[in-house]
């Protein structure tokens, strides 16, 4: 055993009593893999042990929806939307303590957080991502980010790029298609027909649903094409 100020040897990057450092998560998969229901959990689990969390998600749109909604019907406000351009470092700053950032260390009876809960973290710009590390490995408190891998052209996301680049953990989060096999693409559609163009994120006001396939299913219907 040996600790922090002695000489590192060979082939040792830490020491055995490093103290732990917070990690960032990210959490994959397909469209209805359980990832909301999964993020719920987790955030019961916290609050079950008398810890704090914070819930926040990406604003995709303009009427700004603030709710995590699970399959199984588990509904939960989010603590704050993270909008286009916003740093998630301020954010996290303005939530964990309840006031604005230039007051962080007067607030010392605020609850500390135990752990940041990202639902739809596709939707994240790269340089938000960034932040989520930042929160974690500066500021130690765990952030799991729960988000898809790719959309309906099997493109990434730019969010979930940069998560798969950046995270400690990365877990994916299964889910079945159609014909048993494990699901791993989005394909998109327009009433009962599977679309192959279109942009990433569907405007609002075209009604599009998405349905989990597995590789040889959607080259089936894709007739071959990725992308
Ligand atoms: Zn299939």
């Amino acid at each position: 055993m040996w600790s922090h100020g002695t000489s590192t040897r060979p082939g040792r990057l830490l020491p055995i009593d490093c103290p732990t450092v917070a990690k960032l998560y990210f959490r994959y998969g397909a469209m209805n893999s359980g990832k909301s229901t999964g993020l719920l959990q987790a955030a019961y689990n916290y609050e079950e042990r008398g810890q704090r969390v914070l819930l926040a998600k990406p604003q995709v749109d303009t009427k700004g929806e603030d709710q995590i909604l699970s399959r199984l019907g588990v509904t939960r406000t989010v603590d704050f939307l993270i909008p286009h351009g916003a740093s998630v470092l301020e954010l996290f700053h303005r939530y964990a303590t309840g006031d604005d950032p230039d007051a962080l260390l007067e607030h010392v009876d605020a609850k500390p957080v135990a752990c940041v809960l990202v639902d739809e973290a596709q939707f994240l710009e790269t340089d938000q991502v960034d932040d989520l590390l930042r929160i974690a490995v500066l500021h130690n408190v765990p952030v799991m980010a729960y988000g898809i891998r790719t959309d309906f052209r099997t493109q990434a996301f730019p969010g979930s790029a940069r998560l798969m680049e950046l995270a400690h953990s990365l877990e994916e989060l299964k889910t079945i298609c159609r014909c048993g096999r494990k699901a791993v693409f989005n394909t998109r559609k327009v009433g009962e027909r599977f679309v192959f163009e279109g942009d990433q994120v569907a405007i609002d006001g075209v009604e599009v649903t998405y349905e989990s396939l597995c590789g040889q299913c959607y080259l089936t219907e894709s007739g071959g094409r990725l992308g």
